[in-house]
């Protein structure tokens, strides 16, 4: 499964429905979070980590 698949679980399964893809991308609520794969190895890990697009967030506020 791709990590933009599995993102996708990760936030329909957070109950989150108000999301959109730029690319591999992740938009949510005007926050852009980069797609990154995780090995932390919790049993309940979903394989998927989001990173917070700081740089994108700062250029925002200004
Ligand atoms: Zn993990």
């Amino acid at each position: 499964m791709s990590l933009k698949a599995r993102a996708r679980e990760k936030v329909e399964r957070a109950g989150i429905s108000n999301y959109t893809f730029d690319h591999d991308v992740l938009v949510m609520c005007g926050v852009r979070y980069t797609l990154a794969a995780c090995n932390c190895g919790e049993p309940d890990c979903d394989g998927v980590r989001l990173e917070r697009n700081a740089a994108m967030g700062s250029r925002v506020l200004q």
